[in-house]
């Protein structure tokens, strides 16, 4: 059997950023992977949608082009051209990590992998994709095997009618209507690139608004935005059936009205994702999973010793920087490096819609729900000379901060570009900033940023530009 000092189960950016950090700590790393390297994130995940939602963000900008000056005619979306780019995309930097790999020297196994336990040690037993099976040993395994597409019991995805993400980020035609199940990051970046290619988009929410995770401020004004770009959206609304036996689907909803009645094209389900931590051989080490996901201590391992586990497959938020966190984290644990444990109280969260919604720390729902008192300063982007420059004046930046201490609690924003002003908060709050801090920042003009140091300003209700 052929031994390693770490074995990493899944390349995703948990898994391959685990098994570089081991391997540029010394150790002496192989990674498992049944699919494409780079995992859901590079393949499937946050990059294919970008490239998606940058071809639909231009496209919207040439149709609009009289609004900046240039003629706008004959503009057409050719949704193969667009796919095509994508899944470029995805290969480019799938391609990459391989390159990683064989850089640091991380050997690459590819096939399914299962853990065993092997009187007492956990050994792993892989189909390989090539053909045959093997077996390999590590003084330390970390399983990232991510997460899959979850659906409604009574709506299974079939790819056809009713579509899971992956098959939403490559479709061969557009539909000519689509109903959206889930108003989360997912739900919402493919409800927008859908809706910006002409397809008649409905989003279908169970609670009472949209990225019902974000500020509420942050939620009505996406609301507001996606109504004015002609995607309906139904809030307090229960998908109670999805009939797929006609030409196309009809779904029956539970609303504060009553039951009404939706008929699509197709459905993208956009409820979740289930970690995929079944027929891995977890059994056989006696971990017990909890709603699926693997119990780990602080420093990610498993009741299992040796045996750890990182990414959508534990209780942490299924994003892709949560899970390289956690892959360092981890690894130099086991390195005994000692490093400080992931702050979960930093984690940014993204919607890369048009507008973008970003956010980091608490929000003004989540402090009223701690009981943390908080003031909060505000400015909008139509206050801003950058944003209306741009043409893109939709949304605002919203700053809480400790009364007594002035350090910022955290900050929600909606508007372009947010996604990438939002690390200036999460260093603010790593650095235990104040707002004061934050306004003696001189930010340049005129940047969306600015936004930033008035919000910090509202909050001493010092905000000087209008
Ligand atoms: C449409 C979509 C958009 C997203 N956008 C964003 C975003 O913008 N930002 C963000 O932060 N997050 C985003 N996410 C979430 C992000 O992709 C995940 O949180 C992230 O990929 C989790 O990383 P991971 O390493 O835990 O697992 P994954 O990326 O899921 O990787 C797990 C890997 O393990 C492999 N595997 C599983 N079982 C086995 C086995 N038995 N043997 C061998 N290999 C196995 C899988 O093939 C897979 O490649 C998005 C997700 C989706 C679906």
């Amino acid at each position: 059997m052929e031994r390693f000092d770490v074995i990493v189960i899944g390349a995703g950016p948990g898994g391959y950023v685990a098994a570089i950090r081991s391997a540029q700590l010394g150790m002496k790393c192989a990674v498992i992977e049944r699919e494409s390297l780079g995992g859901i994130c590079l393949n499937w995940g946050c990059i294919p949608t970008k490239a998606l939602l940058k071809s639909a963000e231009s496209y919207l900008t040439a149709i609009h082009g009289t609004e900046y000056g240039f003629s706008a005619e004959n503009v057409g979306a050719d949704i193969q051209a667009i796919v095509s780019r994508s899944r470029g995309v995805a290969s480019t930097m799938s391609k990459g990590i391989e390159y990683l790999f064989k850089k640091n020297g991380v050997t690459v196994i590819k096939g399914e992998a299962r853990l065993r336990n092997d009187g007492g040690h956990a050994v792993v037993d892989v189909a390989l994709a090539e053909g045959g099976s093997a077996e390999y040993g590590a003084e330390h395994i970390i399983v990232a095997t991510g997460a899959r597409a979850a659906s409604l019991p009574f709506a299974p995805i079939d790819g056809k009618k009713i579509l899971g993400y992956r098959h939403a980020l490559v479709p061969e035609t557009l539909p000519s209507s689509m109903a959206v199940i889930g108003s989360g990051a997912i739900g919402s970046e493919l409800a927008f690139f859908y809706a910006s290619l002409g397809v008649d988009v409905t989003i279908i929410e169970f609670l009472d608004r949209i990225l019902p995770l974000e500020d509420d401020e942050a939620s009505a004004q996406l609301s507001r935005s996606f109504r004015k770009r002609g995607i309906k959206v139904m809030v307090s609304s229960a998908v109670k059936s999805v009939d797929t036996s006609g030409d196309g689907v009809v779904l029956k909803i539970d609303t504060k009205k009553g039951e009404t009645e939706l008929r699509a094209d197709v459905v993208l389900s956009a409820v979740g994702v289930v970690p995929n931590t079944d027929n891995i051989g977890l059994d056989s080490l006696g971990i017990e999973c909890v709603k699926g996901r693997i119990p780990v201590d602080g420093h990610y391992e498993t009741s299992f010793k040796g045996v750890y586990a990182i990414g959508d497959v534990i209780a942490t938020p299924a994003l892709a920087h949560v899970a390289s966190a956690e892959a360092i984290n981890c690894v130099e644990n086991i390195a005994g490096l000692a490093p400080a444990p992931v702050d979960y109280g930093i984690i940014p969260s993204c919607t890369y819609t048009c507008p973008q919604v970003a956010s980091v720390g608490l929000n003004e729902r989540t402090a009223k729900a701690k009981e943390i008192a908080y003031k909060v300063g505000k400015f909008p982007f139509t206050a801003s000379g950058k944003a209306t420059a741009s043409g893109e004046r939709e949304g605002f930046v919203k700053i809480l901060a400790d009364p007594e201490t002035d350090r910022v609690l955290g900050a929600s924003m909606v508007g372009e570009n947010v996604t990438e002003m939002l690390s200036v908060i999460s260093l603010a709050m790593k650095m235990n900033a104040t707002c004061k801090d934050i306004m003696s920042v001189i930010f340049p003009h005129p940047t969306m940023s600015e936004a930033i140091m008035e919000a910090a300003s509202a909050v001493h209700g010092e905000a000087v530009h209008i």
